[in-house]
């Protein structure tokens, strides 16, 4: 479902990204796991086209992005065409980044109707289902100010899944929670795994969640794919040093 050939990636005179290959498939739920600045976040961008790749290739289903295949040859999309590779592609960020100005109804339903053109009562009502999936029914009416940093989270999960994206993409979604907070986007997002059978990679330093949720842990460290593998694997008998100074670090 995901397919991520020899690419690198360069801020500037910066590589930040060093021949990665990476292939999820379908259904298949990856955690990304890291030290501060090795990578994952850009990994995460490149695939969703939010930057673009200076070497190699990323597929995410037919799609190869970023370009257009036509008669054999590629061109390369314009930002205004990358559009419709994107909508299949969702994120939710570290920060919820909720439309403010919007109900937490409204924040789930505006993309459906306008992007996906899903008429307005079905997309409300797809909107209020997915309210109840992720616990919040009771305040489709409330503006994210009025709502604590958990709930704004899952109102933003739900709002990435009713674009109902062949691939989503979480980066950190707990790291800016209060600790408290950080249990109830868990659950949600261990529903999702279980339900949705939808292709997930998630960065995160939550081992416990990696552990349980997650049918393949990848270590990056500065730029590299380090070490891959079942979580019990990774987790418990890393083979690379790199990967058990991390843990030992984080555990
Ligand atoms: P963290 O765990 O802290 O979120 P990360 O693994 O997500 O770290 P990235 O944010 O992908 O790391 O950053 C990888 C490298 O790319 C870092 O050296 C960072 O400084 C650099 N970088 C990221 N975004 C940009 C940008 N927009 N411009 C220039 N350099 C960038
Ligand atoms: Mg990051």
């Amino acid at each position: 479902m995901v397919s991520v050939e020899g690419v690198d990636k360069w801020f500037g005179q910066n590589q930040v990204l060093f021949d990665i290959d990476l292939q999820i498939a379908e259904g298949e739920t990856v955690c990304l796991i890291g030290p501060s600045g090795s990578g994952k976040s850009t990994l995460l961008r490149c695939i969703n086209h939010l930057e673009e790749i200076n070497t190699g290739r990323i597929r995410v289903g037919d799609d190869l992005i970023g370009y257009r295949e036509k008669r054999g040859r590629l061109h390369e999309l314009k930002e205004h065409e990358a559009c419709h590779q994107r909508v299949r592609v969702g994120m939710v960020f570290q920060q919820f980044n909720l439309f403010p100005h919007m109900t937490a109804l409204e924040n789930i339903a505006f993309a459906p109707i306008k992007i996906l053109r899903v008429p307005k009562a079905e997309a409300i009502s797809r909107a209020r289902t997915l309210l109840e999936r992720v616990g919040l029914a009771a305040k489709a009416d409330f503006y994210p100010s009025q709502l604590s940093g958990g709930q704004q989270q899952r109102v933003a999960i739900a709002r990435a899944v009713a674009m109902r994206p062949t691939v989503l993409l979480f980066d950190e979604p707990t790291s800016a929670l209060d600790p408290e907070l950080v249990g109830e986007v868990l659950e949600v997002m261990k529903d999702l795994v279980r339900t949705a059978n939808m292709t997930i990679v998630v960065v995160t330093h939550e081992m416990g969640f990696a552990r349980e949720v997650a049918d393949r842990v990848v270590f990056m460290a500065d730029g590299r794919l380090v070490e891959q593998g079942e979580p019990a694997q990774v987790l418990d008998s890393p083979q690379n040093a790199r990967t058990r100074e991390f843990l030992s670090a984080v555990i």
